[in-house]
């Protein structure tokens, strides 16, 4: 039998042995300002991070399943790459300008940019100009990463780095792209989802010389093709890896094992990714370090609870334009995703139940004014159902079968279990496709019920992601970059690493001029008063933000 208290004195004395290693590290830094955080200078943050006792590998407790699947050249159904936490995949429906009406595959075509060069792979070349501006666009609220730029006038903590990257290809992570080039990296590009690519993005990094390798619409042939011109060509081998969802990190684990055994490191953005490094680590085959920025504070609470707070609101308007003051709402799960979609729903004048599993996350719902409930309690009368828990058969067929002409159904949530949507493909039920992404569902009696997005997450399906998010994401993304092509050797092992703490607070230091936040400096006095050094960490690991 498990002993709750037992384990409760566990996790103290844990919390202890951390907030006493922070203060070892406090002690280090004692001679840093805070105002000179924020101005730390590329070399000094390798240094920095070179005391955070992070840096022990932290094992997250995670199912480890064999994975079934071999890398295969045409794995399983296409449209099926991670479309993880980077974009949104209507943001790029609704601003790619896909105006040539060419079939010709970009694999068919030859194409050089104004410059002669020809080492890319992308649809359309001369839609470089309108991706430029795109790009700029993107640039306006990345101010974090334009900070990092202004610095390599004299720092360039990249030189040498060769990545290899796998992410959506957005305005964005152009942004990201040029930053890391002008940080002093040279970098070769691809996709990692098959439809997620701006393809005037990926013909304005083209014209600037990047070679980039992606576009709207690659069948899973193309996918990997890409991936492949990414990794294998002559006279330039990679020997870093940024990576969003595991495929490419797989890809040259795969094929290249001897070009797998020189990389630095290795970032990855997302869950998927992420688990994957885990299984290969516990596998002992992991003979890189590899940064988990996906679990870094800055990521989860940005992701998590800002931008669905956001994006919630725009997904359900942009599908049904429902007005949703006097709606009774639910939702499903009230952890980070959950707190942000109920609050966006509250400030609209809704009327919003929860439903927890969790008594500490139901108690925070009821201090924060929402009615806690059993989905059955209300699922008659409900207008709408949003699910945020990550779980599965969250909304059942049953209650499906109860919920109210007219009602509304959707999900936030990982996976497209959370609502059993399987189980409204009966023969009874009619489907109707009314607009994209919304069908009617409809029961015998007439009744009908709205699904969105088919139960998928519904920000990423149907609305566009926040490019401040992204700024958040993709500085992360660079910072731990340059960490690990910059750490000393033997400070980090073949293993799964979370970002330090202190990595985090610079992060989110960066994007605190976008509001012109002024800080407060701790003095001599209250540093020693609470055993802080004056810059950071300020919380301890176990800190709950
Ligand atoms: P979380 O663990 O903080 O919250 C999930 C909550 O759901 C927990 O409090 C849990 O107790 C509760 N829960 C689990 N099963 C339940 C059930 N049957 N009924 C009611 N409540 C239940 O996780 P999170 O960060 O809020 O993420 C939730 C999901 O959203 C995850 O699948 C995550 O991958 C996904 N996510 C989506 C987005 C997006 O943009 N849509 C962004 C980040 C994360």
């Amino acid at each position: 039998m498990s002993d709750p208290a037992g384990e409760a004195k566990l996790e103290v004395k844990q919390a202890s042995k951390e907030a006493k290693e922070s203060e070892n590290v406090a002690e280090k830094y004692s001679a840093m300002t805070v105002s000179k955080n924020s101005e730390m200078n590329m070399g000094e943050l390798a240094s920095v991070f070179s005391a955070v006792p992070t840096h022990k590998p932290v094992k997250k407790q995670i199912q480890f399943v064999e994975e079934k699947q071999e890398f295969s050249r045409f794995p399983t159904k296409a449209g099926r790459r991670s479309l993880s936490r980077s974009i949104s995949q209507s943001s790029t429906d609704s601003y790619s300008s896909d105006s040539s009406d060419d079939e010709t595959s970009p694999r068919d075509k030859t194409q050089v940019n104004s410059k002669g060069g020809s080492d890319f792979c992308v649809k359309n070349i001369k839609q470089a100009e309108f991706g430029r501006r795109e790009v700029e666009i993107a640039e306006q609220d990345m101010s974090a990463l334009i900070s990092l730029r202004k610095r390599a006038q004299t720092e360039k903590p990249l030189a040498g780095a060769k990545i290899v990257g796998c992410t959506h290809i957005t305005a964005q992570t152009a942004v990201l792209i040029e930053t890391l080039a002008a940080l002093g990296a040279q970098c070769r590009w691809t996709a990692c989802n098959i439809y997620s690519t701006q393809n005037e993005v990926a013909a304005a990094l083209a014209e600037r010389g990047v070679p980039v390798f992606a576009w709207k619409g690659e069948s899973e042939d193309d996918f990997w093709w890409c991936i492949d011109r990414c990794v294998n060509t002559e006279g330039w081998q990679p020997n870093m890896i940024l990576d969003d969802g595991g495929d490419l990190t797989h890809w040259v684990y795969k094929k290249y094992p001897n070009v797998f055994k020189k990389i630095r490191g290795i970032v990855e953005e997302s869950v998927t990714g992420v688990h994957r490094l885990y299984q290969l680590s516990k596998a002992g085959k992991l003979c890189v370090p590899a940064m988990n920025v996906n679990d870094s504070v800055t990521k989860q609470k940005f992701d998590n609870l800002y931008c669905c707070r956001e994006s919630i609101l725009d997904g359900l308007k942009r599908t049904t334009d429902v007005m949703f003051g006097g709606k009774q709402v639910v939702v499903c799960g009230y952890g980070e995703v959950g707190k942000g979609c109920s609050a966006a729903l509250k400030a609209l004048g809704a009327v919003v139940y929860v439903t927890e599993i969790d008594p500490i996350c139901a108690l925070q719902a009821c201090m924060d004014g929402f009615r806690v409930v059993k989905l059955n309690e209300v699922i008659r009368h409900v207008d709408v159902i949003i699910t945020c828990t990550g779980n599965k058969n969250v909304v059942t067929r049953d209650q499906l079968d109860r919920m109210k002409n007219g009602s509304m159904v959707c999900n936030m949530g990982h996976s497209n279990t959370e609502i059993d949507v399987a189980s409204l493909r009966t023969p009874e039920l009619t489907w109707e496709r009314v607009r994209s992404q919304v069908d009617h569902i409809i029961w015998p009696d007439g009744k009908r019920v709205i699904l969105l997005a088919e139960g998928r997450l519904l920000n990423l399906s149907c609305s566009t992601m926040p490019t401040f998010v992204l700024s958040i994401t993709a500085t992360t993304q660079a910072l731990a970059l340059i960490e690990l092509y910059n750490a000393p050797e033997g400070r980090y092992k073949q293993d799964v690493y979370l970002l330090p703490k202190k990595m985090d607070e610079y992060v989110a230091s960066l994007h605190l001029a976008t509001f012109d936040a002024h800080l407060t400096e701790l003095t001599d006095e209250q540093a020693k008063y609470l055993g802080l050094n004056k810059n950071g960490p300020f919380k301890p690991n176990y800190y709950r933000y």
